[in-house]
Order: structure tokens, then C-alpha cells, then sequence
């Protein structure tokens, strides 16, 4: 592991982005060192909210401005942060230390941290007569919450939506709504919700509580511009992509996601990427392949590892590699809810009877217990569920999606 370069003290920590993992590495900083100078350049404008909100906050009646949870002059003042805001960095310059934005701005870094997250997946729908959304942060939520009123001013009704892809955000949003009154439909190849993640039974305890709500499913399927025209809006949720273009451009080393160690370090010296645009080492992850993890826990251990890296030769703590504990997904889905530890894509091992009503074990191999799914009321034995992995089951073997 190379030791980062002191920091002085005019040349910041400059972090791209300006979601969880930005704000998260950021924050984690500050409890290390105060003095550190640190720099937040972002497309946005800086605002602090919580991204998981965006799929249950229709129901609820919240426009885009109320999921702020922290203005930005806030977070700037606390963290004692300078943010630039609304500013795309175009490229940066690993030998001269410093990035650059379209418009031929420069700013020089000591380290720089890549939080610049990941990118919806294009679907390809051009002949659709009604508007194709995705929605990854408040402006495309608020841009959706802007198509569904003016249907409702248009016709009097509320929007029919096409939801495309039945995986947590296709979910969600079909759960969200659908108890708002909208009519939903749900189209996907597959042939059952959240197929990655469910046994078989609590996907379809899952598809029959969200049909209860009026969600139809239609499986087998993908979208196309018939089925869009029968609907006011499509929702696209065929999942996200790391945005690696800035990376790939400097040559950094990339697969799905920006390719980073431990440390959160990437191929080249004193630049950092976590959350959705990096793909974490494997050995942070028990033995199986690297990957994105495109969810909040992660974030949260990988801001800690960072912070404890950069912070090291400034504050004279140790660096604290990166190391996952089980990060259960809680699907917000309130007709089913459900918490769900998946296995790694393409592990080997099956899931299991249940082995308490509503209890989903899923074994490897050699019949270790590696995750699990809980619908409903078993959401509630959590603790038992963590305490259960590792141990062994009698068990056969399938490949996971
Ligand atoms: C609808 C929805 C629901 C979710 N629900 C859950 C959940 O229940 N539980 C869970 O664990 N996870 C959930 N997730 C995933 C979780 O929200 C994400 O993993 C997390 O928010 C990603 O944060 P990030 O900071 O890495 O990326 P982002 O939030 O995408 O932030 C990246 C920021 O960088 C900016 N940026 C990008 N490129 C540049 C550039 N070149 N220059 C300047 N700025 C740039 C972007 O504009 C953006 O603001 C959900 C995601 C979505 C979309």
C-alpha cells in the first residue's frame, strides 16, 4: 500500500459529487481531522438528502424539496467544506494534480475522491408516445411527480404508469404508486419480482401483495411503444450503470465500476473512488468477485475506510482497511416488506426450506449459511437471521442469478 502524500495547508481534498458517498466521505473526514482543507465540486447543487427516499416519498406527498434533509450552506458550514456547486468536472490530470470542469476551470488537488455514483441504464424506447423517466435524484423525482400532475390536470385521472424492470426500484416506485392511486403496470422479462434476490415462494408472496394494490404484472415481456401507448408515463427501472467515463478518459484501472483496494484507493496515486461508481476488492468481500454494491451500508464503510486513510499521515491514526459486515437490504415495499441478504451474483448454493415460518436461509456449497430473506413479520427477527450466517445446513446446490 503506498502512503498518501501529506496534505498542505492550501491544497484541498477535492471530492467529486455530491450524494451519500460524497457527503459520507466528507463527514467521516472531518471526525478524523478538522484542519484538513476540503473541496466538494458537484453538478448539483450540494443539497444533503437521503437518494433511498426517492421510491417511497409519493405516497407520503412529498415534493423534491422536502426530501432535503440538509441545505448545502448547512453541510458546508458544519464540515467546514468548500463547495462548488453545479459545476460537471470534464476531466482531470493524475500528473499535474488537478481537474478541470467544461468550462476551463482548474482546481488543484492533494487527494482527489471520485463519489460521482452511477448512471441509469439508456432503455432503448424511442418510438414511445408518452414520457420514458428514470429516476435517480431530485430532479428526475421531481420531474416524474411533474409528469404525473399534468396527466392528472390533462384527463382529470390519475397517470397509468408503465413500470419497466420488477427489480427494488421497480418494486418500490409499483408499491409507491399504486397506493397513491395510480394504475400500474410492471413489464419484465423475468418471470417473478425481485428474481435476484427472493426464493421463489416470497417473490410470489410479493407479486400477490403488490397485485392486491392493483399492480399488474406482465412477464415474459418487455416494454415497447404499444405497450407504452396504452399508459400516460413509462418508469424506467432496468438498473444503473457506475459512471466510469471520467475514470476510463485518465486511464484509471475499471471493470463495471472504478476499481478500487482496501484503502479505496484506485490505480493511480492519491485518487479515491466508494459508492455507486466503484468496484470494491474482493478480498473486502469473504472470498467472492468484485463488484459495485450499489447500496448505503457499503457507503458507510467505505467513507470510514477512506477517512481513516487520507486522515493517517495528517492526524497520526491508523489506516483502516475496508471490511464489509453482512449489509441486509430492507426492500421498501410497505404491502410486503422485506429484508434481504442475497447472495453474491453467481455464487454457488441454494436456498433453503424455511426453517421458521417466513424464514429464507440461503446456503453455499458446503451448506454454509450466507444470506438470507425475510418477508413481513419475519423482518422482525433480524438479529437471528445475522446470528445464524456461517453456521452450516444440510444442503444441494444451484447457481444464484
Ligand atoms: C430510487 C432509489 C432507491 C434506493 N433505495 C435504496 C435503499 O432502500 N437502500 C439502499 O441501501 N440503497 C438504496 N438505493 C441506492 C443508494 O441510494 C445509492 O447506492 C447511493 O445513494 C449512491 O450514492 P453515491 O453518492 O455513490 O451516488 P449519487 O447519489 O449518484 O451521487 C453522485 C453525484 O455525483 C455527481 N456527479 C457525477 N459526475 C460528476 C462530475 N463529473 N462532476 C461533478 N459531479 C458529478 C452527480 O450529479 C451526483 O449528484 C436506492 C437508489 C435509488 C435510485
Amino acid at each position: 500500500m503506498a502512503a498518501p502524500a501529506a496534505v498542505d495547508a492550501i491544497t484541498p481534498v477535492v471530492v467529486l459529487g455530491s450524494g451519500l458517498a460524497a457527503w459520507s466521505a466528507v463527514r467521516e473526514l472531518r471526525r478524523l481531522h478538522r484542519s484538513t482543507p476540503v473541496s466538494l465540486i458537484t453538478e448539483r447543487n450540494g443539497d444533503f438528502y437521503a437518494k433511498p427516499a426517492l421510491s417511497n416519498a409519493l405516497a407520503q406527498g412529498k415534493g423534491a424539496d422536502q426530501l432535503v434533509t440538509t441545505p448545502v450552506a448547512t453541510m458546508a458550514a458544519q464540515l467546514a467544506v468548500d463547495v462548488v456547486p453545479h459545476t460537471r468536472i470534464s476531466a482531470i490530470d493524475t500528473a499535474a494534480r488537478t481537474v478541470q470542469s467544461a468550462d476551463g476551470r482548474v482546481w488543484p488537488y492533494a487527494r482527489l475522491v471520485l463519489a460521482t455514483g452511477a448512471l441509469p441504464i439508456p432503455l432503448a424506447l424511442p418510438d414511445s408516445p408518452v414520457p420514458v423517466l428514470s429516476v435517480n435524484g431530485l430532479e428526475d423525482y421531481a420531474a416524474l411527480r411533474q409528469a404525473l400532475e399534468a396527466t392528472q390536470q390533462r384527463t382529470g385521472q390519475r397517470a397509468r404508469v408503465l413500470i419497466v424492470g420488477a427489480g427494488l426500484i421497480g418494486c418500490e416506485f409499483a408499491n409507491d404508486l399504486a397506493v397513491k392511486g395510480h394504475p400500474v403496470t410492471v413489464v419484465d422479462p423475468g418471470q417473478r419480482p425481485l428474481a435476484a434476490l427472493l426464493p421463489l415462494a416470497a417473490s410470489q408472496q410479493l407479486a400477490d401483495a403488490l397485485a392486491a394494490l392493483g399492480v399488474q404484472w406482465l412477464w415474459g415481456q418487455t416494454a415497447s411503444a404499444p405497450l407504452a401507448a396504452e399508459h400516460d408515463v413509462v418508469l424506467s427501472a432496468i438498473g444503473l450503470r457506475p459512471d466510469v467515463a471520467l475514470a476510463q478518459a485518465v486511464g484509471l484501472r475499471t471493470e463495471r465500476g472504478v476499481l478500487v483496494n482496501e484503502h479505496l484507493q484506485t490505480s493511480a496515486p492519491d485518487v479515491y473512488a466508494l459508492g455507486d461508481v466503484a468496484q470494491y476488492a474482493s478480498e473486502s468481500l469473504d472470498g467472492t468477485a468484485s463488484r459495485p454494491l450499489p447500496y448505503v451500508m457499503p457507503i458507510m464503510a467505505a467513507a470510514k475506510a477512506l477517512a481513516a486513510h487520507l486522515a493517517f499521515t495528517e492526524a497520526g491514526s491508523a489506516p483502516t482497511p475496508l471490511r464489509f459486515a453482512p449489509m441486509p437490504v430492507a426492500v421498501k415495499t410497505p404491502a410486503l416488506p422485506l429484508l434481504v441478504l442475497p447472495p453474491a451474483p453467481g455464487a454457488l448454493g441454494q436456498w433453503q426450506a424455511p426453517s421458521a415460518p417466513g424464514v429464507w436461509q440461503w446456503a453455499d456449497a458446503q451448506g454454509t449459511v450466507r444470506g438470507f430473506a425475510l418477508p413481513g413479520a419475519a423482518t422482525a427477527t433480524r438479529a437471528k437471521a445475522l446470528a445464524a450466517l456461517g453456521q452450516r445446513v444440510p444442503t444441494g446446490v444451484e447457481q444464484a442469478p
